[in-house]
C-alpha cells in the first residue's frame, strides 16, 4: 500500500506498542544542548543509569553562550554553571561534544546538519522545540521535554502517539525578494499557529523541490510555530548532494547502500493524507508580523488587520496584541520604527541567509542608521570561519552591523544579548511570543533576514525590495 514518508518512517522505528496506546519509537539520533540537560543526566546518575548509545548522542551548547567574547568563565554565574554541567557529563557519559574550545559549538539545529549527522528516515530528537529543522533532510524530528532527554539517554526510545499528516503543496516561483522565511510565515498566517497540532506537515510540490538545503529547514524550523509536531520535505538529490562527504554522512559502500534506503523511505505517489492543502508562491509577499504569535503577520504593503476580521475565539489574542506592541487596527506596518535588528538563529542564522544580505549590502553601499543596534550571528562557528574566509564580516562591519561569534543571541537572549525595556526588534528568528528577546517588555517583528536589512538602514519596517531595488 502507497505510503508517506512519515508512516514509512515512524512504522521501521516501532520498538513495540505501549498498553496506552502509544509506540515506543527508537530515536536514531539524540542532540542535546546545556538548557534542557543537566536535570535528565542528574535524573540518570539518580537513578546509575549509562546513556545507552553514546554513539548516537551529541552535545554542543548554544542558547547560554555571549556572542561578544569567548572568555571563559562567563559572567553570568548560571550560564557558567550549565556549561560545566555539561562539559562533566558528556565526559562522564562518553558523549561527543562540539565545543566553544574546540571552536565546533553553534546552535544544536545548524550543527547537526552541517556535521552530517542529520540524514534521511531517521527519527531525531533533541530537548528544543525547533527540532523540527531537520525534517528539511527526510527526518522525522521532535523536540521533547527534559524527563524525555532522561528516557533518550537511557533506552534511545520515546513513548509516541502517531500523528496525522497535513500535505502542504506551494507550486510556482517565488516573486523576487520573497525568501523561505516568507513561505513558511505565509502558511502559518493561513492555517495558524493551531492549526498543525496533531499532524505532521510535509511540504510538497515544485516550490520545495527547488529549495536548498538551508531554505527547506527554514521552512521545517517553524513547523512547531504552525502547531505542528514535526515537518519534513522528502529527500531527493538536493539532500544528498547536501550531505555527500560531511564528516557523519556514510562513506564508500556504504553510501550506496544508504541512497537505495533514502530513496525508499520518500513518500509514494498515491499515498493517503489526513489532509491537503495548496499554495501558490506567486501570492506570496514579504511576510511582517504585527503581533504576539507568527501567525499575527502582514504582507509588508498591508495595514495591521481589525480584530473583526478574525474568528470569535481570536480577538482576545489580536486585541492583547494590539495593546502589547502598541499597534492599531489599520495602521500600515511598514513604517514602524525599530531600535534593534537581529539576523541570526536556527531559522536563518546559515550562509546561504548572510549571502543574500551581504548582496544588496555590496550593491547598494547603505549603511545601519545610527539609532538602530544591529546585530549579525553566525548559527554556527563553521558558518561564521566561512564567512570571515569570504570576507563577509567586514561587510556587514562596514555597513554597521556588528558581528558577532556564533550562538542563539537575541533569539531567546538567555545571554547577554537582550532588548531593553520597550525596543521593538526587527528579528530573522521564529517566535514574537511577549518578552521572548529578553525585555519583559521588548517587542519582536519576525522578517526574513533581507527584511531585516532594510529595516537596518531604513531605521524602521520596509520593504526589502524598494530599498535594494531588488526586481
Ligand atoms: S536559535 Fe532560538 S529557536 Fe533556535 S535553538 Fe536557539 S533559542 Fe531556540
Amino acid at each position: 500500500m502507497a505510503q508517506t514518508l512519515y508512516e514509512k518512517v515512524f512504522d521501521r522505528h516501532v520498538v513495540r506498542q505501549l498498553p496506552s496506546g502509544q509506540a515506543q519509537l527508537l530515536m536514531g539520533l539524540h542532540l542535546l544542548h546545556e538548557v534542557t540537560s543537566p536535570q535528565a543526566f542528574a535524573m540518570l546518575r539518580e537513578r546509575k543509569l549509562k546513556v545507552m548509545f553514546p554513539e548516537r548522542t551529541f552535545a554542543t551548547v548554544d542558547h547560554i553562550v555571549p556572542t561578544h567574547t569567548k572568555l571563559r568563565p562567563y559572567q553570568d554565574a548560571m550560564a557558567e554553571e550549565m556549561m560545566q554541567s555539561l562539559e562533566k557529563s558528556v565526559k562522564e557519559f562518553g558523549i561527543r561534544f562540539f565545543s566553544p574550545s574546540a571552536n565546533e559549538n553553534g546552535v544544536v539545529h545548524i550543527v547537526g546538519p552541517e556535521r552530517g549527522l542529520t540524514q534521511p528516515g531517521m527519527t531525531i530528537c533533541c530537548g528544543d522545540s525547533h527540532t523540527a529543522t531537520h525534517g528539511a533532510f527526510g527526518a522525522l524530528a521532535f523536540g521533547i521535554g527534559t524527563s524525555q532527554i532522561r528516557d533518550v539517554l537511557a533506552t534511545q526510545t520515546l513513548a509516541m502517539d502517531k500523528l496525522k499528516v497535513r500535505r502542504i503543496e506551494v507550486s510556482g516561483k517565488l516573486r523576487p525578494g520573497v525568501y523561505a522565511k516568507d513561505v513558511i510565515l505565509y502558511i502559518i498566517q493561513k492555517l495558524g499557529v493551531n492549526g498543525g497540532v496533531g499532524f505532521a506537515y510535509e511540504y510538497a510540490g515544485d516550490l520545495f523541490d527547488r529549495m536548498s538545503m538551508d531554505e527547506r529547514m527554514t521552512v521545517c524550523n517553524m513547523s512547531i510555530e504552525g502547531g505542528a509536531r514535526c515537518g519534513y520535505v522528502n529527500p531527493d538529490q538536493t539532500t544528498y548532494q547536501y550531505l555527500k562527504g560531511r564528516e557523519y554522512a556514510p562513506q564508500g559502500a556504504a553510501w550506496d547502500r544508504a541512497l537505495a534506503h533514502w530513496d525508499s523511505v520518500r513518500s509514494d505517489p498515491g499515498a493517503k493524507y489526513d489532509d491537503v492543502v495548496r499554495f501558490k508562491a506567486e501570492d506570496i509577499a514579504p511576510i511582517v508580523t504585527w503581533g504576539i504569535t507568527p501567525a499575527q503577520s502582514v504582507a509588508i504593503g498591508e495595514v495591521v488587520p481589525a480584530a473583526e476580521t478574525f474568528a470569535a475565539s481570536e480577538r482576545d489574542s489580536v486585541r492583547e496584541a494590539y495593546a502589547y506592541m502598541d499597534f492599531k487596527a489599520g495602521q500600515p506596518i511598514e513604517g514602524t520604527k525599530i531600535d534593534v535588528a537581529f539576523i541570526g538563529s536556527c531559522t536563518n542564522g546559515r550562509l546561504s541567509d548572510f549571502e543574500e544580505v551581504v548582496k544588496v549590502l555590496q550593491a547598494g553601499k547603505l549603511k545601519v542608521q545610527p539609532s538602530v543596534r544591529a546585530l549579525v550571528v553566525p548559527g554556527s562557528v563553521a558558518v561564521r570561519n566561512d564567512m570571515i574566509a569570504r570576507g563577509w564580516d567586514k561587510v556587514f562591519s562596514d555597513a554597521g552591523f556588528m558581528f558577532r561569534e556564533a550562538g542563539c543571541s537575541m533569539c531567546l537572549a538567555m545571554n547577554p544579548d537582550k532588548l531593553q525595556g520597550r525596543e521593538m526588534c526587527a528579528s530573522s528568528s521564529n517566535r514574537n511570543f511577549k518578552g521572548r528577546q529578553g525585555s519583559p517588555q521588548g517587542r519582536t517583528l519576525l522578517m526574513s533576514p533581507i527584511m531585516v536589512a532594510a529595516a537596518a538602514v531604513s531605521g524602521k519596517v520596509a520593504d526589502a525590495r524598494k530599498v535594494f531595488n531588488i526586481a
